[in-house]
Formats: structure tokens, C-alpha cells, sequence
């Protein structure tokens, strides 16, 4: 990845939380321009709904990977395969409406929460655009 990096969310939905083995996935949303496959692209699986829910993962390591959006102009990256320290932070927790009931540890931390994902201009207002 190039370039200055967007703000983080976690998602508490049901499926993130079933594909990252967790209480939510941390994810940014970064321009296609920005990312670059260095290697092991040809190891990648993938797995969808019919909903458009997808997730592509390393058929050797099992972590989840970077997946390019529909509209092809996005790159959706798990924020735990960045190995270095980044300038961003979470921004934002969304689908907290179907968190899970064990997950508390993001209810009083301060950081703003959807019920859903944030409308676009909600998400723009966090990023302080
Ligand atoms: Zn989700």
C-alpha cells in the first residue's frame, strides 16, 4: 500500500465476525491505485453470498487478504496484515446492531457507532472531510 492511509472501522456483523474467528473484523477501504499484490496472489480462495458478502482468504495460511470492490475502483484490507505501525486509527464501529452478546469491550470506548455501516457522508464527516 501507497499513500496516506483511511481510518479503520470493525465490523461486529455476523459474518465478519464468523470469518475473522472474532468479535469483529477490522478493516480500511483503500483506492485501487494505492494497492499492489507483491506476491502469492495465485494462493488466494474466496468465498461469498448472495448477498455480495465476500471474503478471500490464503489457501496457505488461511488469513483473510485484501479483495478489490465491485466497482473495481477499492480495495477492502484487513487492518491486522499491517505489519508496520500506521498513522490512522478506528474511527468508527458498525453493525453493532447484531453484535455478538459476549462482545462489551467496544461499548464505552468512546468511538462512534452505526447500527448499520455508516451512510457516505456520515463516514466523510468521521474522516473530517
Ligand atoms: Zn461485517
Amino acid at each position: 500500500m501507497s499513500g496516506v492511509l483511511p481510518l479503520i472501522y470493525q465490523c461486529h456483523c455476523s459474518l465478519c465476525r464468523q470469518v475473522s474467528g472474532s468479535s469483529s473484523n477490522s478493516a480500511l477501504i483503500i483506492k485501487e491505485s494505492q494497492f499492489k499484490w507483491c506476491t502469492g496472489e495465485h494462493q488466494i480462495k474466496s468465498f461469498s453470498t448472495h448477498s455480495g458478502f465476500k471474503s478471500e482468504f490464503c489457501s496457505q495460511c488461511g488469513s483473510p487478504v485484501p479483495n478489490m470492490s465491485s466497482s473495481g475502483e477499492s480495495y477492502w484490507v484487513p487492518a491486522g496484515l499491517l505489519t508496520e505501525a500506521v498513522d490512522t486509527k478506528v474511527a468508527a464501529h458498525v453493525y453493532v446492531g447484531s453484535h455478538a452478546n459476549w462482545d462489551v469491550g467496544f461499548v464505552n470506548d468512546g468511538i462512534p457507532q452505526f447500527e448499520t455501516m455508516p451512510s457516505e457522508q456520515d463516514w466523510l464527516a468521521l474522516s473530517g472531510k
